[in-house]
């Protein structure tokens, strides 16, 4: 039975993976500051799949030191990390870069990049030990190309492109898989968050097309967990059909 840390557990995506991973066995550490979303989504997932095993982990990705001391000392029985999902992530502003707000950009820097540096650099001991290590950074279309007001997030994105090479360099004399999935646009909190809570301009970027779903991703990552040791799927980009 393999073992899964999601960061951004608590909604979307992240969410969407620990319910597909749990319906395919794996135990789950379920990782974001929002206590109660992740309790109330372990209890979910459970009333589904009542032997599936899962631990919960309340941390900020962008503070080191509670990230790092939150991974040394989770339970022995908890420590056999063989997957890493660096999920965690935001968007804040769609301003030009001479309108932007300093307080935007540092909360996408510290999270998207700084963040994912952090929880993999506290993962990583653990995952040398795994049998089948596997490292999924979840980047963006924003990390392949650049579109009006994207800046800092597109910036951040294409970081995540570069570190998921970077990785795969660094960790590949341990045998650690290191893949990137990019998604277009996902309907999650994502945009919400985006629009620091404006619903009504959240659901109009969604206006004229069918976005994928947290799900669509989920089954994408269990493809690419489920290919055999030999097999490295390096970079997808994932698209809703009608996004241009
Ligand atoms: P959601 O807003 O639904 O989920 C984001 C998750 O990240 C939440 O669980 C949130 O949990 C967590 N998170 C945010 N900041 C922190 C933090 N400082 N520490 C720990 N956890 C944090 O959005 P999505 O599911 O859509 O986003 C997931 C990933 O997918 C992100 O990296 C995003 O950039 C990427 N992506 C999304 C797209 C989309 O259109 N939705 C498109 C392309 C990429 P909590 O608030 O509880 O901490």
């Amino acid at each position: 039975m393999r073992t899964v840390l999601i960061t951004g557990a608590s909604s979307g995506i992240g969410a969407a993976c620990a319910e597909t991973l749990a319906a395919e066995n794996y135990r789950l550490i379920l990782c974001a500051r929002r206590e109660d979303r992740l309790d109330a989504l372990k209890l979910s997932i459970l009333r589904k799949y009542p032997t599936c095993e899962i631990h919960i982990m309340v941390l900020d990705v962008r503070d080191y030191e509670g990230t790092s001391s939150a991974i040394e000392s989770l339970p022995e029985a908890w420590k056999n990390i063989d997957i890493l999902i660096n999920n965690a992530g935001l968007s804040q502003g769609l301003e030009p870069i001479q309108d932007g707000d300093i307080g935007d950009w540092d909360r996408m820097i510290d999270t998207n990049v700084k963040g994912l540096l952090y929880v993999t650099k506290s993962v990583s001991p653990l995952l040398k030990k795994s049998k089948t290590p596997h490292i999924i950074n979840i980047g963006s279309i924003a990390g392949k190309e650049v579109y009006p007001n994207g800046n800092v997030y597109c910036a951040t994105k294409h970081a995540v492109d570069a570190l998921n090479k970077a990785m795969r360099i660094d960790l590949l004399p341990f045998g650690i898989k290191v893949t990137a999935v990019n998604p277009g646009m996902v309907e999650t909190e994502f945009s919400e968050v985006r629009f620091k809570g404006d619903t009504e301009k959240a659901k109009s970027v969604y206006m004229g097309l069918t976005p994928l779903n947290g799900f669509d991703i989920a089954e994408i990552i269990s493809f690419v967990l489920s290919r055999p040791t030999h097999v490295n799927i390096n970079d997808l980009l994932v698209m809703p059909t009608a996004q241009a």
